[in-house]
């Protein structure tokens, strides 16, 4: 299924997708995201309850909303938490990273490389990533499959993971370079208004195998510059949610970005960072597309 926040007649709600993404059904009583995932997380019946209204809903030609009337807000418009991220996920993108500065991302790969990142408000798809040019100066992109936890988890098996993922979506890591590698830490460099886009969608963990195996692109103005598959992943999401759980409790509704692979705008000779005016779209094999311009 694929779940949506969205505003219609200026009332922002949730809702679940017809299978042909030409209407949203609305839940009822539900104010926003994270109070479905904890009701799901309190209730496991809920998802497969959803799963069995929506044949009945789109049964019925007379209800539901038209998807092209509703505005989409970002699957999760405001994390409970900061998003924790993945660095240097991807072989390739680690030897870009390290080429482009040796200091700050030469990192000798025996543990995986958690960070976090400030997201105020999540930029949803079609909307406008506001920079300052005065202090963004090295603006890049970042896809990544982002994994949604649906239950608390703490001192998780790796084999039984995916029963904690509630969905994925589609993140865009917006960092500027200049912040990341003068300040060390990359917290702040990562975390500036409107540095996460997310969406279009949450798609529910039970459409995909496990692990999930996905194309993962973004392209610049129509030139495709990441292209990959999720099996690339240095550590897979099952190890992640076991190693982070066994020292933190992952609460419903915490946001994992698994990291990004090679192709982001450090990565060429000269760099190629972003302006205003560019259009970003980073897809997702099975989710979408996520499509946002620089302004
Ligand atoms: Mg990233």
């Amino acid at each position: 299924m694929k779940l949506a926040s969205f505003r219609y007649n200026g009332t922002d709600s949730v809702g679940v997708l017809s299978s042909d993404e030409t209407k949203i059904y609305p839940f009822k009583d539900i104010k926003d995201m994270n109070e479905f995932i904890d009701e799901c997380a309190g209730n496991s019946k809920i998802l497969a309850e959803t799963r069995e209204k929506l044949v009945k809903l789109e049964a019925d030609r007379n209800v539901g909303i038209p998807l092209s009337n509703v505005q989409l807000l970002a699957p999760i418009p405001v994390p409970k938490q900061d998003v924790i991220c993945l660095g240097i996920n991807y072989a390739l993108h680690a030897q870009e990273s390290a080429k482009f500065s040796a200091d700050n991302f030469k990192i000798e790969k025996s543990y995986p490389v958690y960070f976090s990142k400030r997201v105020n408000e999540a930029v949803p798809h079609g909307g406008v990533i506001h920079i300052d040019e005065n202090v963004v100066t090295a603006l890049d992109y970042e896809v990544e499959l982002a994994a949604i936890i649906g239950k608390d988890a703490k001192n998780v098996a790796p084999e039984d993971a995916y029963d904690y993922v509630f969905g994925y979506t589609i993140l865009n890591d917006v960092t500027d370079r200049t912040a990341q590698t003068n300040h060390t830490q990359w917290y702040f460099g990562k975390s500036f208004d409107d540095f996460t886009p997310m969406g279009p969608y949450i798609v529910t963990e039970d459409c995909f195998e496990r692990p999930p195996i996905l194309k993962i692109q973004a392209s610049v103005n129509d030139e495709i510059r990441q292209d990959a598959t999720t099996d690339q992943l240095i550590y897979d999401l099952s190890y992640i949610i076991s190693d982070l759980s066994a020292g933190m409790t992952l609460k419903a509704g915490t946001v994992i970005a698994t990291g990004t692979p090679a192709g982001v705008g450090m990565g060429f000779k000269p760099p190629k960072f972003l302006k205003k005016g560019d259009k970003i779209v980073c897809t997702v094999e099975g989710i979408g597309s996520l499509e946002n311009t620089i302004g």
